[in-house]
């Protein structure tokens, strides 16, 4: 099997826009955001709930703008190889892959399985 793309690790830092309740300060609202502190709204209710959050009030209940935090996220990319049979792509994240084209077996490294007599 011909690799086409090494495996390999990515590295991204995700942030994210923090209210509390004012009466219970480890529950709350948390936002996607860019890292210049902008939110990233998914939804139309996400960004009818970010306004309220905003505007201090949940419901009748007082929140608390918390700010902008971030946090590291490690993103594993596997090996992707050629396979020798079909020339299909096999995604080679696990011990055992099968082509999802034709059914050939490769481990982890793409060398290809042999069949065994038990
Ligand atoms: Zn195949």
């Amino acid at each position: 099997m011909k690799l086409i793309k090494r495996s390999r690790v990515r590295r991204r830092t995700q942030y994210y826009h923090r209210f509390s309740f004012a009466t219970d300060p480890l529950r709350g609202f948390s936002f996607d955001a860019r890292s210049d502190g902008r939110p990233v709204l998914h939804s139309r209710e996400a960004a009818a709930l970010y306004r309220r959050c905003v505007s201090g009030s949940v419901d009748g209940r007082e929140v608390v703008d918390q700010g902008v935090s971030s946090y590291e996220l490690e993103i594993h990319e596997p090996a992707v190889g050629r396979c020798d049979d079909c020339g299909g792509p096999v995604r080679l994240d696990r011990w055992t892959n099968i082509c999802p084209r034709c059914g050939a077996g490769y481990d982890e490294r793409g060398d290809a399985l042999q069949e065994r007599v038990i």
